[in-house]
Order: structure tokens, then sequence, then C-alpha cells
């Protein structure tokens, strides 16, 4: 997509250990015309696809998610990195945080992702892939079915996507980032 891989190239900045922030337009400040723009794209990428809800993880997630939910009046529901003290039926995994290096638990509750479900996994960023295994392993205990996932940045050397498309599932990304090495964005042209 190329607005956004414009706008990577002109406000991203890459940090040591392969990390590309983009505090700027998504996860600090955010763009909504951006974020409509990406949203309007992964719905074009996803039409051929039965879906009756979109799935996400707190907090970057949600913003890409709730433009998508809204364009197509869909329920969206985010994981929660804390068990809040209100929910008791929950269902939980564990996801490694590779930005933060350590592990921690995610939680849904099982009001809101059931048998029934047909959903679309949003996130910000596909990196090694943990977040989707700990949404794919909610969805498996869940009964729900993943119809696909779509990222806004995939960082392809990290390889996350390998390790989803095994499990059968769709991935859809709007910008891929073949590497950040010497500090240096590169954007795979398509
Ligand atoms: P994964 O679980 O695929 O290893 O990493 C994806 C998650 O880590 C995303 O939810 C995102 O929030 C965070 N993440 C991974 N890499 C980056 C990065 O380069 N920049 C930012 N801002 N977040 C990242």
């Amino acid at each position: 997509m190329k607005l956004l891989r414009d706008r990577i190239l002109r406000d991203g900045k890459c940090y040591p250990g392969g990390i590309l922030k983009v505090d700027k337009f998504i996860n600090h400040q955010m763009d909504p015309s951006l974020m409509k723009a990406c949203a309007v794209e992964l719905i074009r990428r996803f039409a051929s696809t039965e879906v009756n809800k979109i799935l996400t993880i707190e907090a970057s997630g949600i913003a890409p998610a709730i433009m998508m939910g809204f364009l197509l009046d869909l329920p969206v529901v985010f994981a929660k990195k804390k068990k809040p003290s209100t929910m008791d039926d929950m269902l939980s995994t564990r996801v490694f945080s590779f930005t933060k290096q350590r592990e921690y638990h995610v939680v849904i509750s099982k009001e809101y992702l059931t048998p029934k479900d047909k959903v679309i996994f949003i996130d910000d960023f596909l990196a090694y892939g943990n977040a989707a295994k700990g949404i794919i392993d909610l969805c498996h205990q869940s009964g729900a079915e993943i119809v696909g996932m779509g990222f806004i940045i995939e960082k392809a050397f990290q390889r996350g996507r390998e390790v989803i498309e095994k499990q059968g599932i769709r991935v859809e990304s709007l910008a891929i980032v073949d590497s950040l090495d010497n500090c240096q964005i590169k954007l795979r042209n398509e």
C-alpha cells in the first residue's frame, strides 16, 4: 500500500534490535485518515471471506480493528493483557513479547469468542508471530474460526508469517519490511 509505505519511509524510525518506531502515526499519535485507508484496503483483501467479528489485541491493534469493524458494521473484540477482576469465565493463553522481552497472560471472555464466530485478527505489527500464536490458541480453545490475519506492518525478516501460514491461516499485510539492518528501513515494493 503506497500511502503507508511512503509514510513509513517519511516518519518511521529504526531502533537497534529490529524495532521500527511508528509513534508519529500508529503507536502514539495516530492518523485516523491513514488508519481508515488501511482498514479499507484490508476489507478489500478479505472481501471474499465470511466474517462476523474483528478480533485484536490491546493496545495498538484496537485502532485499525475498530476502523474495520465500523466500516463493516461488525463487533470488535480485543484480547486483554491483564485479567479484569470482574471477568470470571474466560479463556487464557501466554504470549511472549519481543519488544518488552517478557511473557504475559492474554485473556478474552468466553462470552465474546464462541464457536459461532468467524474472525479476522488485526494487529499493528507482525514480527515473530507470538501474539498471533496466542490468538490462534484462544480461538482453538473457544471453537471460533480464524478466517485470516491482517497486519499494518510485517517485518518479514522475523518470519512470523511462516508461523501463521503453517497453521493454514491466510496472512495479509499492508507494508512489508524486508530489513532494518544498519538502521535503514528497506521496504518491499509491491
Ligand atoms: P510478534 O508477536 O509478532 O512477535 O510481535 C507483534 C507485536 O509486538 C505487535 O502487537 C506489536 O505491538 C509489537 N511489535 C513487534 N515488533 C514491533 C516493532 O518493530 N515496532 C513496534 N512499535 N511494535 C512492535
